[in-house]
């Protein structure tokens, strides 16, 4: 820590004196996620200084290696990071393509290029480091998203909104998700890798089950769209599915229901399965 106190004296000497302190209490007292890809044009507003001089000043900082900077390719539709490097010259793709979007874009610096500045691990070590331990919401935050995109702190239930259901895995780990589509345009993604898959559910709902297997890799793969059926369960096939689950000594089994605002599929539920499932 007495290296880091020495740098700062440094930077205060080499910077805005202000902008100096400013960054420097951030690094003591600012949350994780307030440490991770800093927009200091951002930092500035919040913290009433001046623009060109706080920029001046995380330059510095970086150049005393107490902060890193990232050069992040954005996606126009998104907002999403396409491309992260510590150095300018790295950006030399002609066309980046985003996934989620299904667009490509020709990189321009005005536009799509933003710089931003991390605490160093050596002065501070923060979650964003190992992005592997974020929560899937952070993730997203704090990695997916360019700085500029203004997130609220209720992400996590705007999440909740339009996901249907989510999984993490480890690399090369393989999962099986189970989910009743609802008769929507779906999409099926992987912020890590911003592999895409679209899902077109029309027609009439089925109750046999349909598979999709998908690989998340580095490849950048276009993407595309498959049609797939909604899906349909009886309150017969919810029984003997939880039947099935409890002779293999499932306790507990999580169910995704669509159209949760809809009274008659609840009414079933709780007059026909729950009696049924008790005695399980
Ligand atoms: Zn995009």
């Amino acid at each position: 820590m007495k290296e880091t106190e020495a740098l700062f004296g440094i930077l205060k000497q080499s910077a805005d004196v202000d902008c100096a302190a400013a960054i420097e209490d951030a690094v003591s007292n600012a949350s994780d996620r307030d440490l991770c890809r800093i927009n200091a044009v951002d930092f500035a507003a919040k913290h009433g200084l001046d623009e060109e001089r706080a920029i001046a000043a995380f330059l510095h900082a970086t150049r005393l290696s107490l902060f890193e900077m990232s050069w992040n390719v954005l996606c126009p539709g998104c907002g999403g990071v396409l491309d992260a490097s510590s150095t300018l010259k790295t950006i030399t793709r002609d066309e980046y393509d985003c996934r989620l979007c299904a667009a490509g874009y020709k990189p321009t610096l005005d536009e799509m290029v933003e710089v931003t500045f991390t605490v160093s691990p050596r002065v501070r070590r923060i979650a964003g480091h190992s992005p592997d331990t974020l929560p899937e919401v952070e993730y997203y935050r704090q990695i997916y998203w360019g700085s500029g995109v203004d997130l609220p702190d209720t992400l996590q239930d705007s999440f909740a909104e339009f996901t249907i259901d989510s999984i993490e895995l480890a690399p090369n780990e393989k999962a099986v998700l189970s989910v009743q589509l609802p008769n929507e345009f779906v999409l099926l993604f992987d912020p890590v890798t911003h592999s895409t898959q679209f899902i077109d559910v029309k027609g009439e709902p089925v109750r046999e089950r349909q598979s999709l297997a998908m690989v998340f890799n580095n490849l950048t793969t276009p993407t595309g769209t498959v049609e797939l059926r909604p899906g349909a369960m009886t309150a017969s096939g919810v029984i003997a599915h939880c039947k099935a689950l409890a002779a293999v000594g499932v306790q507990h089994a999580i169910f995704n229901m669509p159209n949760v605002h809809e009274i008659a599929p609840l009414e079933v539920f709780g007059r026909e399965i729950i009696p049924a499932v008790a005695g399980f």
